[in-house]
C-alpha cells in the first residue's frame, strides 16, 4: 500500500511546500496542463490549470520563481497542434502573470530562459511529449531537466502513475530538494481519509461496466470497508452467478465464479455487500427505448437492466446516510443517457446530503468524475479526485511511482 512514514504521534509525515524556503529559488514543477483545446485552439476547459495555481501563487509569494513543465495530448513528435504555447494566454489569465514561454523543453531555449527567470515570474516549457525521452523516462533527458530548476514540485497526479522522465525519473536528480504540491498532496490526503485513518462505517459505492476492470479495486478495499454498493454493470455477473436470470442484460461470464469468491470473501471479513434488488429494465440499449421496473433476478429475455430501481436506491440511501466515510467510484446505471441516469443522480444526492451531515466523501478513478461534474455534484462532494487512472490505481494499492520517487 502506499502509504507514508508515520511519525511520534502515528498521523503521516508528507513533505509539502511548507517545508521549503523558495526565496530566490527556482522551482522546477511538473503539472498537469493537458486541457481540452477547440478547432482554434482555445482552452475550452481551465480546470487543471486552475487546480494548479495554489500551488505556483505559494511559491511565488515566498519570492520564488517557477519552472511549468506538462504534457499537452498525445503528439507523434513536435506537432505544432499540440504546442503548450496555445494555453499561455489562458495560463496568464489565471496566474495573473504574464507567463514566458521556452520553444523547447531541453536545450539551449530552455536553459537561457530558465538561467534569465527572476523571482515572481514563471516559465513555462513545451510540450514534454515532443521527446519520446518523455515517456520512454530516459535518465539523461530527466537530467536535462532537473538541471532548470533547484526544486523539484509534482503538482500532477494524472500522472502520477506513470514513471516517466517529468513525473518520477527527475526526482533522483533532488535527493532532498523535492515535494508535492498542494493539489498531488489533497489527492493524497484523501484517499488515506479513506483507506487508512477513516471514520466508520465506511462505505465504498462501486459501478460502472465491468467486473474485470474493478477487480483489483474491490479486492484491494475489502479490507478498508464496512459496507460495498455494487451497482451499473456489474451487478449482472454477481446476480446471474448467484442463479438470477439477466435477460440481455451486460455480463462477464468468465467472471461469475469471482463474483462468488468476492461474497465469499466479504462474508469472511464482515463486509456487508448491497447489490441492487430491482432495476429500470429496458428493450433496448437506448435513450427512447421503453422501460419497466423488474426484481433483478427476474428480467425477461430480450430486456436488459440500464439502471438500479427504486428499491435498491431506497436500501443505498440508509447505508449512505449512515455511513462516516464514502469511495464513490462508478455510475450507477448508463448515466450517459437520461433515461437511465435516475440511479447515479439519486446516489449523488445521498452522498451529498450524508457529507452535509459531516461525512468524509471522495469521488474518483473513471467515470464517476464525469457523472459529479455533468449533474453538478461537484462542490458537494469532500473531494472530486483530478486523476482517473491514477485514483483507481491508488484504489488498488499500488505504489505509484510519481509518489513514490518523491519520498525516496
Ligand atoms: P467505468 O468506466 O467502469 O466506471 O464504467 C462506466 C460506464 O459504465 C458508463 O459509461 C456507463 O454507461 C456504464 N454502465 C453503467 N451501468 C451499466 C449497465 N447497467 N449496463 C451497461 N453499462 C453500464
Amino acid at each position: 500500500m502506499l502509504f507514508l512514514p508515520k511519525n511520534k504521534k502515528n498521523t503521516y509525515q508528507m513533505k509539502t511546500l511548507n517545508d521549503f524556503d523558495f526565496k530566490n529559488k527556482k522551482a522546477i514543477i511538473r503539472v498537469d496542463f493537458n486541457v481540452p483545446l477547440d478547432e482554434n485552439f482555445n482552452v475550452t476547459d481551465a480546470t487543471r490549470i486552475e487546480a494548479a495555481k495554489p500551488t505556483i501563487d505559494a511559491i511565488l509569494a515566498q519570492g520564488g520563481s517557477v519552472i511549468l513543465m506538462s504534457h499537452l495530448g498525445r503528439p507523434k513528435g513536435a506537432e505544432e497542434k499540440y504546442s503548450l504555447k496555445h494555453i499561455l494566454k489562458t495560463a496568464s489569465d489565471i496566474l495573473g502573470v504574464s507567463v514566458k514561454f521556452a520553444e523547447n523543453c531541453v536545450g539551449e531555449p530552455a536553459q537561457t530562459a530558465a538561467k534569465d527567470l527572476k523571482p515572481g515570474e514563471v516559465l513555462l516549457l513545451e510540450n514534454l511529449r515532443f521527446h519520446a525521452e518523455e515517456e520512454a523516462g530516459d535518465v539523461a533527458f530527466a537530467k536535462e531537466l532537473a538541471s532548470l530548476g533547484d526544486i523539484y514540485v509534482n503538482d500532477a497526479f494524472g500522472t502520477a502513475h506513470r514513471a516517466h522522465a517529468s513525473t518520477t525519473i527527475i526526482a533522483q536528480f533532488f535527493p532532498t530538494e523535492k515535494t508535492f504540491g498542494t493539489l498531488l498532496a489533497k489527492e493524497i490526503e484523501s484517499l488515506n481519509k479513506v483507506l487508512k485513518n477513516s471514520e466508520k462505517p465506511v462505505t465504498a459505492v462501486l459501478g460502472g461496466s465491468k467486473v474485470s476492470s474493478k477487480i483489483t479495486v474491490i479486492e484491494n478495499i475489502l479490507d478498508k470497508v464496512d459496507h460495498m454498493i455494487i451497482g451499473g454493470g456489474m451487478t449482472f455477473t454477481f446476480i446471474k452467478a448467484q442463479g438470477g436470470k439477466i435477460g440481455e442484460s451486460i455480463c462477464e461470464d468468465d467472471k461469475q465464479e469471482l463474483a462468488l469468491e468476492i461474497l465469499r470473501l466479504a462474508k469472511e471479513k464482515g463486509v456487508q455487500v448491497h447489490i441492487p434488488v430491482d432495476v429500470i429494465a429496458a428493450d433496448d440499449f437506448s435513450n427512447t427505448a421503453n422501460t419497466k421496473v423488474v426484481d433483478v433476478t427476474e428480467i425477461p429475455d430480450g430486456w436488459q437492466g440500464l439502471d438500479a430501481g427504486p428499491k435498491s436506491l431506497e436500501n443505498f440511501k440508509k447505508v449512505i446516510l449512515e455511513s462516516k466515510t464514502i469511495l464513490w467510484n462508478g455510475p450507477l446505471g448508463v448515466f450517459e443517457m437520461e433515461s437511465f441516469a435516475k440511479g447515479t443522480i439519486a446516489l449523488g444526492d445521498y452522498i451529498a446530503e450524508a457529507t452535509e451531515k459531516g461525512a468524509f466523501s471522495l469521488v474518483g478513478g473513471g467515470d464517476s468524475v464525469a457523472a459529479v461534474k455533468q449533474f453538478g455534484f461537484e462542490d458537494k462532494m469532500s473531494y472530486v479526485s483530478t486523476g482517473g487512472g491514477a485514483m483507481l490505481e491508488m484504489l488498488e494499492g499500488k505504489v505509484l511511482p510519481g509518489i513514490a520517487a518523491i519520498l525516496d
